[in-house]
């Protein structure tokens, strides 16, 4: 590319020279041409007078020839040490071409040298008769020419000398940055998620190393959100397991009546009912993940609450719990049928369990614009202001005690806020002044004509 460029610069300027060149001495040329005119033949004698009326040319050779080519002036011829060619055919192409009408130059140029060439016709009677030549050797423009050269070459390597030293500068800053960044990432994989690249910029090693770190803030995150189920599950499992262990040891070292002993072993039981029921939500919970466009269905949601009011009116019955329902018509959502019937079974079930006996739970469907809105609201203890940021975090309990006793685990809310979200829905909870607490669920409403 540069050899290219500094080729295409030199013959710019070559061809400027060339150009000023050309209008020199074709105008030396023209005037010597002009001079003839009047004149019959050309002679040795009128020829020699023409050139020393015109004075000093300043060109280095003049030929003057008659329309056959032969020399009949030669300035050399004037220098007696020089061998003339007076009485000669000029044999020179320039010669050639003006004789067959035509005003011709050549320029060369070579080493410092600038070498030019210019002929042209003379015409007598209408027809070229004879020629005019004129040489000229340049060494003030050779010069020039040879130091815009020089000067071009020395520009050019020095651009090349510069580009390769920004090249090879460029090549292991960049190659550094990429070394870094790789190094983290080998930390990264050795499990040391708290590693930050140090790296600045809005070129794309910074952008990288930004993303980077934001990857590594959420691999952070969900790692310490994992140990924390962890711990948080096997905390809440060791619990049931340490109240079988007790019971069961009780019976074997106590004598204890039948009566007695019944009592403990049923109690085994539900702890073992609690410890089954946990592990369901537990698996419910790590298998909330996305849900392909195919897999979803056009669900009635009035059906769906039919079904649970269905399945949790022996639990209302027990503790005198009047269950109510409201429900607007056409309430299509569309959605996973087994996760909305979790979603208000869940939700119902716990309106029931933190209840007063005798009080009420009230489940509103209603058709808003384009959601539909599924509202579960209780008369019960209701939810401490303090507490409701954290209802839907995993194994969180308001009252661990009376969790406990109404056999929570602390799961329900947080697999109903994955399953919500899952679903495009959104659930909100609130405690209205009059006491108990509101749960309201909003999914988009699916409209049928449009569908179809
Ligand atoms: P649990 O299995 O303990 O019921 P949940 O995740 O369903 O777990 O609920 C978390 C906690 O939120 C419960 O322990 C309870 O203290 C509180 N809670 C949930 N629903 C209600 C409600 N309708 N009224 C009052 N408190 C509630």
């Amino acid at each position: 590319m540069l050899v290219f460029l500094n080729d295409y610069a030199s013959d710019m300027t070559r061809q400027l020279l060339y150009r000023s060149k050309e209008t020199s001495l074709l105008d030396k040329v023209q005037l010597i041409t002009s001079s003839f005119s009047g004149v019959e033949m050309l002679t040795s004698d009128n020829t020699a007078q023409v050139i020393s009326v015109l004075g000093d040319l300043n060109v280095n050779r003049v030929l003057i020839t008659d329309g056959a080519g032969v020399i009949l002036y030669d300035s050399d011829a004037d220098d007696a040490s020089e061998d003339t060619a007076l009485g000669q055919y000029a044999l020179l192409r320039p010669v050639a071409e003006a004789l067959d009408g035509n005003n011709v130059f050549y320029c060369r140029y070579a080493s410092g040298l600038l070498m030019s060439y210019a002929a042209a016709p003379v015409y007598l009677y209408g027809s070229p008769n004879g020629c005019v030549y004129l040489s000229d050797l340049d060494y003030g423009l050779g010069a020039i020419i040879q130091g815009l050269e020089q000067n071009l070459a020395r520009i050019s390597w020095g651009l090349a000398a510069g580009m390769v030293i920004f090249s090879l500068v460029f090549a292991v800053i960049t190659s550094g940055k990429m070394r870094r960044i790789l190094t983290s990432m080998e930390l990264v994989r050795e499990g040391e998620y708290s590693h930050k690249i140090a790296m600045h910029g809005s070129d794309e090693y910074g952008r990288l190393a930004g993303e980077f770190n934001k990857l590594t803030d959420r691999l952070q995150a969900s790692e310490q959100a994992q140990r924390q189920f962890v711990s948080d599950a096997s905390h809440e499992l060791k619990t049931p397991l340490a109240s079988i262990k007790l019971l069961s040891d009780s019976i074997l070292q106590n004598d204890m009546d039948a009566e007695t002993m019944r009592e403990f072993v049923a109690d085994i039981g539900s702890e073992a009912d609690r410890l089954t029921r946990m592990a369901q939500k537990l698996l419910t919970l790590t298998k909330a993940e996305s849900v392909q466009d195919g897999e979803r269905e056009v669900v009635d949601l009035s059906r769906i609450i039919s079904q649970v009011f269905k399945m949790l009116i022996p639990l209302a019955d027990q503790r005198e719990i009047r269950l109510k329902c409201t429900m607007d018509k056409d309430c299509a959502v569309l959605t996973l049928e087994d996760d909305v019937y979790q979603i208000i079974f869940n939700l119902v079930e716990n309106a029931i369990k933190y209840n007063h006996d005798g009080g009420q739970v009230h489940v509103r469907l209603l058709r808003r614009d384009e959601e539909v809105v599924v509202q579960v609201e209780d008369t019960g203890v209701g939810i401490p202001a303090d507490a409701l940021d954290h209802i839907f975090e995993r194994f969180y309990r308001v009252d661990k005690a009376r969790s406990r006793q109404a056999g929570g685990s602390g799961l329900g809310l947080s697999i109903v806020h994955d399953l919500v979200e899952r679903n495009f829905g959104e659930i909100q909870v609130e405690c209205p002044e009059e006491g108990g607490t509101r749960f309201t669920v909003t999914f988009p409403y699916f409209d049928m004509e449009v569908a179809e």
